[in-house]
């Protein structure tokens, strides 16, 4: 079984914008275990669209395509996909109740043009879109010799895409294969070290055709081990996958924070339940980035405690201060303690976290001074700020936040 990915739209074959469906597409499929043999991008004109399906259908089994459902003039992939399978469209009226509803659950009327968002060539399957308005479309077309192809169509909007994936599409796809089987995939989150460096840690797991199959991503600094396993059934993926899990933990050590969609403020909440430890921060320069990362994980938290756990609130407040009003601080080590204990004192908490403000350091690179503090005991880290401005922010302050986890986890030392 081989598969195409299609993308659709006048901004990608313009150039105004990137093409990245198609990589994420690709990679799933690689990992459901179906090759993908060629990537087509194509505008937003009927013609095109009618060629690139035409194509894509007589030489693939499976073809994904993103792009032109929206409700507006220029969507025109669904009259594509009835002219490719030479169906009329139909109204769905269960589609229809559900655009309906979305309108209406935000009070606002539905404009006339979304009704074509319930519109789907004759005999499609209507594939749920549960965080926005466009199903959809899973449609068999009959070729010449009598064979079917597969058609899944999906939103171009990525989030919409990769949710509708994980609903529906993933499992239908996994489904048509003639072994079967089933895939489990586990995440092993990782903090601290560059993709490469982790790489490097690693003994040669990331390779075609291993058993189980590891990838790396890195995505805001955030490295995702993912170990994808196929087997007969659950049981049996989640042996093959616990010896590859055990060696990367026993690679990067520390490095390794949480499993599958855990974020690093995920784990410092985490740790300062456990450890029966509170957190107040200051932050200067970082817009807030540190407070709304933990207040979120913090609510997070509080929501799954079982009855039996202390319900006390772990991450107790945070002075944000910008950089740029004229605030100037002591960036020595005795200074950036001084920072920690206000945020500690101030907040009555166990522990205080400070960032203070971008300051120049070697090789004309900016640096952030990081401190934890215990009312004793001082961490600290000297953070060179990198990448674009806003990754550079976001990057700093999940380095302030990992260290409370790796503060509070001392036998996980860094290898
Ligand atoms: P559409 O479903 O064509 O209305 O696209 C909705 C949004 O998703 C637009 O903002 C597009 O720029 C974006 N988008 C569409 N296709 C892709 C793609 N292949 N990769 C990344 N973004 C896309
Ligand atoms: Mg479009």
């Amino acid at each position: 079984m081989h598969a195409e990915v299609i993308a659709i739209g006048d901004e990608l074959t313009t150039g105004q914008r990137l093409d990245t469906n198609s990589q994420w597409l690709s990679t799933e499929l690689g990992l459901l275990g179906i090759p993908v043999l060629f990537h087509t991008t194509a505008c937003d004109t009927l013609e095109a669209g009618i060629e690139a399906f035409q194509a894509a259908v007589s030489r693939c089994d499976v073809v994904v395509a993103t792009g032109g459902l929206g409700p507006t003039a220029d969507d025109l992939t669904r009259d594509v996909l009835a002219a490719v399978a030479g169906e009329p469209l139909e109204l769905s009226a269960a589609a229809l109740a559900a655009v309906e509803a979305r309108f209406a659950r935000r009070a606002a009327a539905m404009p006339e043009s979304n009704r074509r968002q319930a519109m789907f060539p004759r005999g499609s399957r209507i594939i749920p879109n549960p965080d926005g308005t466009a199903p959809g479309i899973d449609l068999d077309v009959r070729r010449p010799d009598g064979s079917t192809s597969r058609i899944i169509a999906l939103p171009g909007v990525p989030s919409e895409m990769r949710m509708m994936w994980r609903g529906t599409v993933e499992s239908a796809l996994a489904a048509m294969q003639p072994d079967a089987g089933v895939f489990v995939h586990r995440r092993i989150k990782c903090f601290g070290a560059g993709e490469s460096a982790v790489e490097e840690m690693l003994p040669d797991l990331i390779r075609r055709g291993r058993d189980p199959l590891v990838g790396i991503t890195a995505h805001e600094a955030t490295i995702t081990l993912r170990i994808v396993a196929r087997g007969r059934d659950r049981a049996e993926c989640l042996t093959k996958i616990a010896p590859t899990e055990q060696t990367i933990r026993d690679c990067l050590g520390a490095h390794v924070y949480g499993v599958d969609d855990d974020e690093v403020e995920d784990a410092a909440v985490r740790a300062l339940a456990a450890a029966g430890q509170t957190l107040g921060t200051v932050e200067i320069g970082t817009e807030g980035r540190v407070s709304a990362c933990l207040a979120h994980a913090e609510a997070q938290r509080q929501m799954q405690l079982q009855p039996h756990e202390p319900a006390a609130t772990v991450y107790r407040g945070s002075t944000v201060l910008p950089a740029f009003a004229g605030i100037a601080h002591d960036h020595s080590i005795t200074g950036m303690q001084a920072l920690a204990e206000r945020a500690r004192t101030e907040f009555k908490a166990t522990l205080g976290l400070a960032i203070g403000a971008a300051r120049p350091g070697p090789d004309g690179r900016s640096v952030v001074d990081i401190a934890l503090s215990d009312g004793q005991q001082i961490e600290r880290i000297e953070h060179m700020l990198g990448g674009g401005p806003s990754l550079a922010l976001s990057r700093a302050a999940k380095t302030a936040i990992d260290l409370v986890r790796r503060t509070l986890a001392p036998r996980m030392a860094a290898p």
